[in-house]
């Protein structure tokens, strides 16, 4: 088997720029890779080798006209495979969209594109992004790189474990109450949600709206930032980006933090598992040594953010998943009259988890309930929203953990909705309140497996809220390095 490249998507960027090597070289080694690795993780539902060797082709030709390449000139990326791809099967790991080729790119693909990058294919999620381990997939769970037993948790879950496992140097995923940063806590890699509105959706197959932001995975602080560069930016397809440039979310990753205000926040730490729970306070420690001043902070509002989202997320869904109806798209199984066809294909291409959503969504949306339900979780949200507010008045950023545990084994939640939904009650406030926040490695559990810090920031504040990450990721470096040299002595 071929060793995957640990190479950064920075280096290899500007090797590619620069002529020393072809992104041709690149794809093919990525390729390998996952040809090599993904018969175990599972990672992948579709690999779009030949269009990739001839995205890369068409890079390094540029390279030799002379012309700009872009940032990204042949870096290999893996798509969550819910955002729409011209020509290449979109699934969201879904039966009802079995054989539905997107005739656009997702604005985020157009503009990977456009920056050289190469997409090579399509990674498994649970079906609609609706999961937290990558089991509620209809092509089967994907495994953790580290542990095959494990799931890479979800729902981003193969782009997460193609990163971890250096199949390809960066992935997008999406994250609609963790999803991109939940899967790269249990990974041990880089993933950030952008502010609401920073990166367009345009072609991100939609589950619930108002929650949903596509965000980067990345083997470190700087290649995330890069590819956030690229991706963000305003998008007059959607109408709710916003119109502002890009976040510089890579200008200060060295500015360390000095004198930064930073919030332990006891809500994302007592909750959480003691070893997973100890690492948010070294992580603590580490940036009160690099000169921020850390306090302990209360934000009790937190805890609602579950209840919230469990009303306001499947509301969404069941009014966006109203268009899968064996006309539009994918699957159609056929019936006497159009009611009964509905009907059929509905229950032959959806699987349990996405049933239970619509019907959870459609019930607390109807006449009668709508006040109690989705009502009272709009007001919470905003009773969640005012709490960050006021935090962020004296505060710049929260620190808490990403997710309560580190990886958990296939199987074991999958019987409790409710223990799968613990999963996402750290990252889910950040969603319900539209604030960026991003799940930097920081060591391991008890178990030897990876446990990810979460940096959360007011909305905007992306610049500060990888400014902190970085410093994390070079605290954790230090510390690896440190427990290195004791094994060695
Ligand atoms: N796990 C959460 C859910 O099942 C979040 C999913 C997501 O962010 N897409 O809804």
């Amino acid at each position: 088997m071929t060793p995957a490249s640990d190479e950064s998507a920075l280096a290899l960027a500007e090797a590619v720029r620069g002529g020393e090597r072809t992104a041709r070289s690149a794809v093919d080694a990525a390729l390998e890779a996952i040809a090599g690795r993904d018969p175990e993780l599972h990672a992948f539902l579709h690999v779009a080798a030949d269009e990739a060797r001839a995205s890369a082709d068409l890079v390094d030709e540029t390279v030799r006209t002379g012309m700009d390449p872009g940032p990204l000139a042949g870096v290999p990326i893996a798509l969550k495979d819910n955002l729409c791809t011209r020509g290449i099967p979109t699934t969201c790991a879904s039966r009802i969209l079995e054989g539905w080729r997107p005739p656009y790119d997702a604005t985020v693909v157009r503009r990977l594109r456009d920056a050289g990058a190469v997409v090579v294919g399509k990674t498994n999620l649970d079906e609609f992004a609706m999961g937290s381990s990558t089991e509620n997939s209809c092509a089967g769970p994907t495994h953790h790189p580290l542990d095959p037993s494990r799931v890479p948790g979800g729902s981003s879950g193969g782009s997460a474990a193609a990163v971890a496992a250096a199949l390809v140097p960066l992935g997008l995923g999406s994250d609609t109450g963790g999803s991109v940063r939940q899967p790269a806590a249990l990974c041990g890699v880089v993933g950030m949600k952008p502010t609401y509105g920073v990166v367009s959706r345009y072609g991100l197959v939609a589950f619930a709206s108002s929650l949903d932001q596509i965000g980067p995975f990345a083997r470190s602080v700087a290649d995330a930032a890069l590819l956030l560069e690229v991706i963000a930016g305003h998008d007059p397809m959607d109408s709710t980006s916003l119109d502002r440039p890009a976040p510089k979310a890579g200008r200060s990753l060295e500015a360390g933090v000095d004198g930064l205000r930073v919030g332990v926040c006891d809500e994302l730490v007592d909750d959480t598992a003691p070893d997973v729970c100890r690492r948010v306070r070294e992580a603590a420690e580490d940036l009160a040594k690099a000169g921020a001043l850390v306090e302990e902070v209360s934000v009790p509002e937190i805890r609602l953010g579950l209840s919230a989202y469990y009303l306001i997320a499947p509301a969404e869904a069941s009014s966006n998943l109203a268009r899968y109806d064996g006309v539009r798209y994918g699957l159609r199984v056929d019936a006497p009259d159009v009611s009964a066809m509905n009907t059929a294909t509905r229950t032959a291409g959806f699987g349990p988890e996405v049933k239970r959503r619509i019907m959870l969504g459609t019930y607390a949306l109807s006449a009668g309930y709508y006040d109690a339900y989705y009502g009272k979780a709009q007001r919470v949200r905003t009773l969640l929203i005012r709490a960050f507010d006021r935090v962020y008045e004296h505060l710049d950023v929260l620190l808490g953990a990403t997710a309560p545990t580190t990886a958990f084994a296939i199987g074991e939640r999958v019987a409790d909705p409710l223990t799968m939904y613990m999963s996402d009650v750290c990252t889910i406030p950040s969603n319900l309140s539209g604030h960026p926040a991003m799940s930097v490695p920081f060591g391991v559990g008890d178990d030897g497996l990876p446990v990810g810090v979460q940096v959360l920031a007011p909305a905007l504040c992306e610049e500060r809220m990888f400014q902190v990450a970085a410093a994390l990721e070079r605290a954790a470096a230090a510390r690896a390095g440190a427990t290195d040299k004791e094994g060695a002595r």
